[in-house]
């Protein structure tokens, strides 16, 4: 799992970690919140509520959570076989998916600073509202991921931050025995 507060650029680092590595398989979540002028329509599967309570209902996510007004969840995953699961999602949904699946990997996303931060969520057209709330909300997430994750990474720079996820996720698949990585 890739989490983090928003405007760290989670979504462009888990885009090329997982066109780099065709034995990776990013979920599509489900949300409520409708889509952002210029958003990719496949960025999401877009629903209004009523459908987002029926799948609940009919236990079809593995995780979801209310964030910001808004509910987001990952459909129960069915990738190829050997293939692994990569989930951007935030914190909530990541503690739910640590206590079902004990092998799960948290991936702690953070901006360099909050200026860069505030600058990103700026760009993607986000109204000046809720960058408000999403930088007060992302503060505490980011102090209760610090609890939560397995490793944080610093995106600095997008290839550096991109190689860096790549080599831990190689650490994992070999059992955690390569050098230099860890927490
Ligand atoms: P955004 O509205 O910026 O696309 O997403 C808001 C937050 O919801 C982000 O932290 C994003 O990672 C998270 N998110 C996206 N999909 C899911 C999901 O399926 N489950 C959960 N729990 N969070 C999600």
């Amino acid at each position: 799992m890739v989490s983090g507060p928003g405007g760290v650029g989670k979504g462009t680092l888990v885009d090329r970690l997982v066109a780099d590595d065709p034995s990776l398989w990013l979920s599509r979540s489900w949300t409520t919140r409708p889509r952002r002028p210029g958003e990719d329509e496949d960025a999401y599967c877009f629903v209004d509520r009523d459908a987002f309570m029926a799948k609940m209902r009919s236990h079809g996510f593995l995780e979801w959570a209310s964030f910001l007004g808004n509910l987001y969840g990952t459909p129960i995953p069915a990738p190829p076989p050997g293939i692994d699961v990569v989930l951007e999602i935030e914190l909530q949904g990541a503690a739910q998916v640590c206590r079902a699946e004990p092998g799960a990997v948290v991936i702690m996303v953070v901006a360099p600073s909050a200026e860069i931060q505030a600058q990103r969520l700026q760009a993607r057209g986000d109204e000046e509202r809720q960058i408000i709330r999403r930088l007060e909300v992302g503060a505490q997430e980011q102090a209760d991921g610090m609890v939560l994750a397995d490793h944080v990474v610093v995106n600095d720079d997008l290839n550096r931050a991109v190689a860096e996820l790549a080599d831990i996720v190689g650490w994992h698949r070999s059992g955690g025995s390569a050098p230099g990585i860890g927490q």
